[in-house]
């Protein structure tokens, strides 16, 4: 689950990482009267959403005066932010954060995440901090400094000031700085975060050690025992769909492509749409229904699926094992009945009474595309959503 700045702001304070003063906004006047009690002479205008690169598509606006406060506000609210993290489509912004402006000396970066080869929580942190660490990552991955933490010692007082070295920060500034480190580390391990980011860490003219922006996204197998996060959920930040499969307990993850893919086991569903791309289609979505799918459960699979303007085609990969081919084709066409499917329907059944299951999806009169193995169904899955992308789209059969 992934939560706002501002929430990931005031978790961090709890753990005593410095945080400059800000309030969170919903309206323009709001913003005013936000940055009229915060005082002081700058204000950084913020937009709040579940995504990184608001700077540079004009999320985040430094004020010089209450006017200005207003006039960015106004502008910032509502708008569609376009940024690398959200896709063409962006996220409309429906909260601000209003914070004191900051003097920034030098940016710097940290982030904490779990390092599965060493199954230790790895913390990164370097001196190119702002707004382009994924360049820096990319073509100067030595300028990135690693420090695995031992989870029975934490994050010992002298390991945080060398990684504070290593990242320049100034001697007068280290004692500061693995101070506010051993706060990040702590509210990610307190909290069950899977990922914890600052860009930027900074350093002040004072040489005060702040965290100018935040990021947090947590486990959401650990969230049943953080109550006050999960009540941070942002239904607005959220893909419908996705929402929706949760539930009926199904794994769902919308993806940007037109070919639908229905299947049980998460194995079966990578390699799904694995073999999708590879015969040069796009995948609309990762679905597995699991084991025990019941007809219900399939025919709500569809739907969601069916949610997505773009679909073109979908394809239908079971492997009957405990569950029996038969009952997985009752489910098929019992759901595709239900939900008026528009879009070809391609289908690969294999394992326990597969004869049973392509007997029924041949009887039931409906235009199902049958394949005898992946790879024929991925081809014909490709084809169909080609020649659906040239007509006109949403003609039931
Ligand atoms: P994003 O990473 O989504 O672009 P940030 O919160 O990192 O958003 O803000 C972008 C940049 O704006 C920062 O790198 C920093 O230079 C500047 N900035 C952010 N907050 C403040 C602040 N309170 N005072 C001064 N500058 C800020
Ligand atoms: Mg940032």
């Amino acid at each position: 689950m992934k939560i706002h700045e501002y929430q990931a702001k005031a978790i961090l304070r709890e753990f005593g990482v410095t945080i400059p003063q800000g309030i969170v906004c919903f309206g323009v006047e709001e913003a005013v009267e936000a940055a009229g009690k915060l005082g002081g002479a700058t204000w950084v205008v913020k937009a709040q959403i579940h995504a990184g690169g608001r700077g540079k598509g004009g999320g985040v606006k430094v004020a010089k005066s209450l006017d200005e406060v207003r006039e960015h506000a106004g502008n910032i609210l509502g708008m569609t932010l376009v940024t690398h993290q959200t896709g063409a489509r962006g996220q409309v912004v429906r909260r601000l954060l209003v914070e004191q402006g900051v003097d920034i000396r030098k940016e710097f970066y940290v982030g904490i995440v779990i390092d599965r080869s060493y199954r230790r929580v790895c913390m990164m942190a370097s001196a190119e901090g702002g707004v382009n660490i994924e360049e820096v990552a990319a073509r100067t991955p030595e300028k990135i400094h690693k420090l695995l933490i031992d989870p029975v010692a934490g994050l010992a007082n002298h390991h945080a000031a060398d990684l504070s070295r290593r990242i320049g920060v100034p001697e007068a500034a280290v004692a500061e700085a693995s101070i506010l480190l051993q706060g990040l580390y702590r509210a990610y391990e307190s909290t069950d975060a899977s990922l914890l980011e600052i860009n930027p860490l900074i350093l002040t003219a004072e040489d005060r050690v702040l965290a100018l922006d935040a990021k947090m996204n947590f486990d959401d197998n650990a969230l049943f025992r953080h109550e006050d996060i999960s009540a941070m959920r942002d239904p607005d930040e959220e893909d419908p769909a996705e929402m929706e499969a949760s539930r009926y307990d199904l794994s769902y993850i919308s993806l940007d492509g037109n070919i639908g893919c229905l299947v049980n086991g998460a194995g079966l569903a990578m390699a799904t749409m694995d073999i999708i791309k590879l015969y040069g289609g796009n995948p609309a979505n990762f679905l597995d229904v699991g084991g025990g799918a019941t007809a219900e459960k399939v025919a709500e699979a569809f739907k969601l699926m069916l949610r997505n303007a773009g679909l073109q085609a979908i394809l239908v990969n079971i492997f009957g094992g405990i569950m029996k081919c038969d009952v997985i084709a009752e489910g098929v066409v019992k759901a595709a009945r239900e939900v008026q499917l528009s879009v070809p329907l391609v289908v690969r059944l294999e394992g326990t009474n597969v004869d049973v299951g392509r007997k029924i999806l041949a009887g039931s009169g409906l235009p199902i595309i049958s394949a005898e193995n992946m790879a024929d169904a991925a081809q014909k899955a490709v084809a169909a959503a080609s020649v659906e992308g040239g007509a006109a789209h949403g003609h039931p059969y």
